[in-house]
């Protein structure tokens, strides 16, 4: 890896991929599924075009992030509830997959308290998988982003290069998207800048669901105006 061309080496950036227990902590820590941290007195956050509870499907506490990253994203919580149901078609019909859309609510809030919020009966969510630490990883971009970054390779050269399962695939914090359908950083809508990747949720890693065919999603958030945050998913 360190026989890189120096211009590739530039390219380099951590991801720090979870590392995972199944078990319930506290409504404000890092988890996959399980019971995020609610208002006190707030309701469960439901699906715009159905009305159905969302589990939560991602929660990151900023302040357990890896050192390097703390402050880099704001403070509080990220959550992303996202709709689960089947029989109303929220995934197809509120074009899930775009960012900014009915079905999912995206956020990030300061929680004042550690009271456990009322969960909704009809809820089915994902059990907890609490983040109890991060592993630290190289990764780099595919061809056509560090082409953006001004790094000229083909697309198989380059691929030869730098080894074929970079951009990283699966769960991970910062890092390079693994994008399935070319570079789609959303735009933030107060100020129209490119967002950037805070977290990667793949199909089937820590949540038993799968994004359309094998989808990956991307939870991102403006540089800038930091309440900004939205996900959206591509699959092939
Ligand atoms: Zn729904
Ligand atoms: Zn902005």
């Amino acid at each position: 890896m360190n026989q890189f061309p120096s211009q590739i080496l530039a390219l380099r950036h951590s991801a720090w991929m979870p590392v995972v227990e199944a078990n319930a902590g506290l409504p404000t820590a890092s988890k996959f599924g399980g019971i995020p941290w609610l208002q006190p007195g707030e309701s469960w956050p439901t699906c715009q075009h159905c009305g159905q509870p969302m589990p939560l499907f991602l929660q990151l506490n900023l302040a357990e992030l890896p050192e390097a990253l703390r402050g880099k994203f704001g403070e509080g919580l990220l959550q992303l509830f996202y709709c689960t149901n089947t029989d109303a078609f929220c995934e197809t019909e509120c074009d899930t997959f775009f960012p900014f859309t009915e079905g999912k609510f995206v956020r990030l809030i300061v929680p004042e308290s550690e009271t456990p919020p009322v969960v909704p009966e009809q809820i089915a969510h994902f059990p907890e998988q609490r983040i109890i630490g991060w592993k630290e990883a190289d990764d780099y971009p595919d061809s056509q982003e560090a082409l953006e970054q001004g790094v000229e390779y083909a697309e198989r050269e380059w691929e030869a290069l730098i080894d074929a399962d970079f951009p990283r695939s699966g769960d991970k914090l910062s890092g390079w998207p693994h994008w399935i359908q070319g570079i789609e950083y959303p735009n933030c809508r107060i100020c129209q800048t490119p967002m950037r990747l805070v977290f990667q949720l793949d199909s089937n890693d820590h949540l038993p669901f799968m994004f359309g065919d094998m989808g990956c999603g991307h939870v991102t958030q403006c540089l800038e105006h930091k309440s900004e945050v939205t996900f959206a998913w591509a699959c092939s």
